[in-house]
């Protein structure tokens, strides 16, 4: 079962997967992560250099599909420049998502690699749906959700040391 949460490929950054490789391998196509593989959780569009990575995949013939666990709204206003398809709420790790993004490539899963920077939701779900999995390196250590918690965890002791005296700033 540990298997299942190792990638078989670990690369630092998406720029690193290149198409000449990936057509070698016979791949024609790319399910990748949005948040922390593409761009930071919190940066809305996608750069220059990811605006190209899409184009230099799209001239050799290779589909990539964004399939996100983040809602609706970040998820489309990330993928409709770059003009390729998405899923959101995809509930990785989690099948439904590959599965229906598998379906409207029309490849089969040994021709699609998945990409992502989590162990936990990325590289297992590629991993249980049949998938070769690429691990990258995220692109910051924080997290939208894993922030926001942290955050109100942290507010709450201040609070609690506040009211007992331990501390006496204000923030
Ligand atoms: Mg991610």
């Amino acid at each position: 079962m540990l298997k299942k949460f190792l990638p078989n490929e670990h690369v630092k950054s998406v720029l690193d997967i290149k198409p000449d490789q990936l057509k070698e391998q016979g791949v024609k196509g790319i399910i990748t992560d949005l948040d922390n593989t593409l761009v930071p959780w919190d940066v809305r569009d996608a750069p220059p250099v990811i605006v190209e990575w899409f184009k230099i995949m799209k001239k050799n013939e290779i589909k990539v599909t964004i399939i996100s666990n983040n809602k609706e709204d970040r998820v489309k206003l990330f993928s409709n420049p770059l003009e390729t398809p998405y899923v959101y709420n995809a509930r990785k790790p989690l099948g439904h998502a590959f599965r229906k993004a598998v379906e409207e490539m029309k490849l089969s899963r040994d021709e699609i690699v998945v990409v992502g920077d989590q162990l936990l939701t990325d590289v297992l779900g590629g991993n249980l749906a049949g998938f070769y999995t690429i691990l990258v390196v995220p692109i910051v250590q924080t997290d939208g959700k894993i922030t926001r918690m942290n955050r109100k965890i942290e507010r709450r002791m201040l609070n609690w040391m506040r009211r007992r005296g331990m501390i006496t700033w204000e923030d």
